[in-house]
């Protein structure tokens, strides 16, 4: 079962919703469709297993999962990028910043796969989209932006559509109740500082995390409040 969102956006997948259920210790990330009104696209996958699930899911939103195009992936971190070949050998194509990019072509620890007791599926080809670079798909103009702080390698994407900016930020800003992730090799306090602070200044309409709830107005309180979770625990 998938549910609508906002707009043009649907979530198919997430362990946080239980969309999909699959053992612990998988932690699949959120798995949102966009109908950009011609082609679709996902903004991250899931950890792997969890892709027939998920296509389930879209099948039953009356979607024709051959429709989908693209996948943009927020970071290389196992439970958002570890269905990623499995969907390009099916024709999807792989977008993700460059250090993504290298992440997931080479499978190594920046897809944390270990702490899933998992194995990454290595992507064997994607596209590199960089800060600032923008892709235009049906109606939807989508905006990388460099998110480091989480992981090194952290993208968000901000879509547009109808005047909305909608900032799809992968594990970067969550619900406030949420504690934020920090048991990954390539977390960075100071770059994570430096890009909260930035989203601050220019909050988007609408935050989509990686995992758990959505916020859909006044996104520069999680915002706030995630630099509040960085700033009351020194490391
Ligand atoms: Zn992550």
């Amino acid at each position: 079962m998938g549910m609508r969102l906002v707009g043009p956006v649907y979530l198919v997948g997430g362990q946080d919703f239980n969309m999909v259920y699959l053992d612990w210790p998988a932690n699949d990330s959120n798995t949102y469709l966009i109908d950009t009104g011609d082609p679709l696209v996902l903004v991250d996958c899931g950890c792997g297993e969890s892709l027939a699930g998920i296509l389930d899911n879209i099948k039953e939103m009356e979607f024709d999962a051959r429709d989908i195009t693209h996948v943009f992936l927020t970071h290389a971190h196992m439970p958002h990028s570890g269905a990623a070949e499995d969907l390009r050998r099916n024709g999807v194509e792989v977008v993700a910043g460059p250090a993504t990019v290298g992440a997931v072509r080479a499978g190594g620890t920046a897809t944390v796969a270990y702490h899933y007791h998992r194995r990454f599926t290595c992507v064997e080809e994607a596209t590199e989209m960089k800060d600032g670079e923008t892709m235009t798909l049906g109606a939807c103009e989508f905006r990388a932006l460099a998110l480091p702080g989480h992981s090194a390698d952290c993208t968000g994407y901000e879509v547009t559509r109808e005047g909305r900016r909608m900032l799809f930020c992968g594990d970067v800003v969550r619900w406030p109740g949420l504690e934020q992730f920090r048991n990954r090799p390539d977390y960075d306090r100071q770059a994570y500082l430096e890009t909260l602070m930035r989203l601050l200044d220019d909050p988007p309409d609408v935050l989509y995390p990686g995992h758990g709830p959505f916020c859909l107005s006044k996104t520069e309180h999680w915002i706030g409040e995630e630099i509040k979770k960085l700033l009351r625990k020194p490391e």
